[in-house]
């Protein structure tokens, strides 16, 4: 049944920049405003995630990796938080199932003290041999550690499957840059450090567009933030969505489409609106050119699938067409506004 687990486990968190994703999630979905997090070996050896949101009960730590706990720890009142993607509870249970040893450290603001916990396949484990598999109480500042060690050793499949710790790396990086570009804007701030080296702070956190095109200069470079037209915010009531970002115009052009996609908050893909964000720009670039793209979608929440299953990043939504081109004319008028 182990090797089941395993194997179904090893099928949603495929290599660490997934389980990254999930994690960095979770802390967002914890209210964090500040998330900190240490690779080693590109997450292979050591994946950990820092927050400050609002830490998880002592009481719910033995729950807390079971498959489909969510519904057993969530105050379901709080519908807003079905809005979220992450709704599945599959995601800590996974990381349990493919990682060596995955450790919890958690305090909640009315905890005098934090509580650590660890876990394997699904289950609270004891942390040494010996001790009894409980919760212990210990130091720690409010919010959720996380830290999973070893990931993929049960699973040698998955483990040739990925590429070398430092490809690994620039995956994790990459998702922690996107999340850092989003949120940068929104207050909440992130730090990246590759065990070993220095801290990178991903972000200067502040709720403006001005901090969002501060955190794209820091993190993709000036050359590009240089070039960048603001898609400005724009609400479409009819169509029930509302869409904003920042675009690179027609005087800057690489040999592959960067696209940051963000709807809900969540960072996603959505094959057709590339699509056609790539044709908006045949026109506009030089053959072979493409272009810098980051938006952010909010589309009303009965319309989004937020049953997504977690191996898959591709998003759907009703009236998705009508959208599309909504969202596509709309960047058109801010680019030919730009040159004008
Ligand atoms: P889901 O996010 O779909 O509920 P997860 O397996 O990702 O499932 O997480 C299970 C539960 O653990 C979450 O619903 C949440 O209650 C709790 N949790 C996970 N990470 C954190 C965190 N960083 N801070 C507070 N609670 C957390
Ligand atoms: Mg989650």
């Amino acid at each position: 049944e182990d090797v089941v687990n395993r194997i179904a486990a090893g099928e949603i968190i495929h290599r660490p920049a997934n389980a990254l994703k999930e994690l960095i999630e979770n802390s967002l979905d914890a209210g964090a405003t500040l998330i900190k997090i240490v690779l080693k070996e590109g997450g292979l050896k050591t994946l950990q995630i820092q927050d400050n949101g609002c830490g998880v009960k002592a009481s719910d730590l033995p729950l807390l990796c079971e498959r489909f706990a969510t519904s057993k720890l969530r105050d379901f009142s709080d519908l807003s938080r079905m809005t979220t993607f992450g709704f599945r509870g599959e995601a800590l249970a996974s990381i349990s199932y493919v990682s060596a040893a995955m450790t919890v450290v958690s305090k909640t603001k009315d905890s005098d003290c934090a509580y650590r916990a660890s876990y394997a396949e699904g289950t609270l484990v004891p942390p040494k041999p010996g001790q009894s598999a409980t919760p212990k109480p210990c130091a720690g500042t409010d919010g959720t550690q996380i830290m999973a060690e070893d990931l993929f050793y049960n699973v040698p499949q998955r483990r040739r499957a990925l590429k070398s710790a430092a490809d690994e790396y620039n995956r994790c990086l990459d998702v922690a840059s996107k999340y850092a570009v989003h949120y940068g804007g929104r207050g909440v701030g992130f730090v990246c450090k590759k065990a070993t080296s220095h801290v990178t702070d991903l972000s200067t956190p502040a709720s403006d567009a001005a901090t969002t095109l501060d955190t794209i200069r820091l993190l993709y470079g000036s050359s590009i933030a240089r070039e960048l037209v603001r898609l400005k915010p724009r609400r479409v009531s009819s169509l029930g969505f509302s869409v904003e970002g920042w675009l690179s115009g027609a005087n800057y052009s690489t040999k592959r489409t960067t696209f940051l996609l963000f709807i809900n908050h969540r960072l996603v893909d959505c094959a057709p609106l590339k699509r056609s964000f790539e044709a908006l720009y045949g026109s506009l670039l030089p053959k072979g050119g493409h272009p810098w793209i980051y938006l952010s979608l909010e589309i009303d929440t009965e319309k989004v699938d937020v049953n997504v299953h977690p191996t898959k990043r591709e998003v759907r939504f009703l009236d998705e067409d009508d959208i599309i081109e909504a969202v596509c004319e709309h960047a058109q008028d801010c680019l030919a506004g730009a040159n004008s």
